[in-house]
């Protein structure tokens, strides 16, 4: 599972993903070629930080 999300909320991601696996999440800040045409995940910003859950590399 991966999240992009905006500096405002990388809090309620990695909240998200602790409660789903258990696990803490990877915060990777992204470049700007990350930065795709997708928008944050709770708002309409650009994002600035991917949340990865490391475990499932299948998604
Ligand atoms: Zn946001």
């Amino acid at each position: 599972m991966k999240l992009y999300v905006c500096e405002k909320h990388t809090d309620l991601a990695m909240e998200k993903l602790i409660d789903e696996y258990e696990t803490a999440p990877l915060l990777e800040k992204l470049t700007e070629n990350q930065q795709l045409s997708t928008a944050c995940e709770y708002c309409e910003n650009k994002p600035a930080y991917l949340v990865a859950n490391i475990h499932s590399s299948t998604k």
